[in-house]
């Protein structure tokens, strides 16, 4: 099941700046999270660049511009989603071969698959697990920092440890909450928070580019028409009739909404991304 609609071209890798210039390594990540968390575990150790950057675009319309491949030329090491969510990262990586290079795939770190849900930085076992996989890496390509690339990851690790626990904590008071979505964006968080998601066929429909079937159209505008739902999530980086429309059944049935994106919004961090997204959560489940 390939994520994907429409086309768009969008022009958001920044190549490496000068102040990348004295910088070892470089790392290119498909989705700006992921570049996050390189920059968290490398600081100015690592030239990092992020390809899909920008969360008032939507990522499934990405179509690569020729200053992609270019940074791709001198990464040493690359982080890709997978599970087709970045199918379009294998042609471009297979374009600029180049000797040494290390590849992440996070859905491989997971163990996911094509056809699953491929929005995997919702899943709170994703960064660990990249963190893991990319720190020896950094410490193999530049062995004499070492101790900083670790001391770096295990400040990372710590930093993770209150969100999974508020993440228990918000699971044990809601599991079981019956929760509906235009988009699958959230639902690997929706799963680690115990909620019920309804209307799945819809929302990989409308992730895919499909038209839901009419009989699932017409389940999901019940289900906000009954208020059988505490929150709808939605995808605020789509705007489209289908969505649009359930924001409005929503509201007029009083279910709450709650937009998600896709892409690390500029200027905060992955962990205050995911905190964000809880307050959401809790507010939208608090009477
Ligand atoms: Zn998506």
């Amino acid at each position: 099941m390939q994520c994907s609609r429409r086309t768009l071209l969008i022009t958001a890798l920044s190549l490496p700046s000068l102040a990348c210039a004295a910088s070892p390594l470089h790392v290119v990540a498909a989705e700006n999270m992921y570049g996050d968390i390189a920059t968290q575990l490398g600081g100015p150790l690592v030239c990092v660049s992020s390809i899909l950057n920008n969360p008032n675009q939507d990522p499934h319309l990405f179509s690569a511009t020729p200053s992609v491949a270019r940074g791709l030329a001198v990464a040493d090491i690359v982080i890709v989603n997978g599970a087709d969510y970045d199918p379009w990262m294998a042609g471009l990586l297979a374009a600029q071969p180049t000797p040494n290079r290390v590849v992440i795939t996070v859905s491989d770190l997971l163990g996911r698959k094509p056809g699953d849900n491929p929005h995997l930085w919702y899943d709170p076992a994703a960064i660990p697990a990249l963190t893991q996989a990319l720190t020896p890496v950094l410490t193999a390509k530049d062995p004499a920092n070492t101790s900083l690339y670790q001391h770096n990851a295990a400040r990372l690790l710590t930093s993770l440890a209150p969100i999974h626990a508020r993440i228990s904590a918000m699971r044990a008071k809601y599991i079981g909450t019956k929760v509906t979505a235009t988009e699958p964006v959230f639902g690997l968080m929706a799963a680690a928070l115990g909620f019920e998601m309804r209307n799945q066929n819809f929302q990989r429909a409308v992730m895919n580019g499909t038209e839901p079937a009419p009989s699932e159209v017409a389940a999901f505008e019940s289900d906000l028409r009954r208020n059988a739902v505490k929150i709808m999530f939605y995808n605020a980086q789509v705007t489209d009739d289908l969505t649009t429309t359930m924001l409005g059944l929503a509201h007029h049935a009083g279910v709450a909404v709650v937009g998600v994106t896709e892409t690390e919004p500029a200027g905060i961090s992955y962990q205050n991304w995911l905190n964000n997204g809880l307050d959401a959560v809790d507010k939208a489940l608090t009477p």
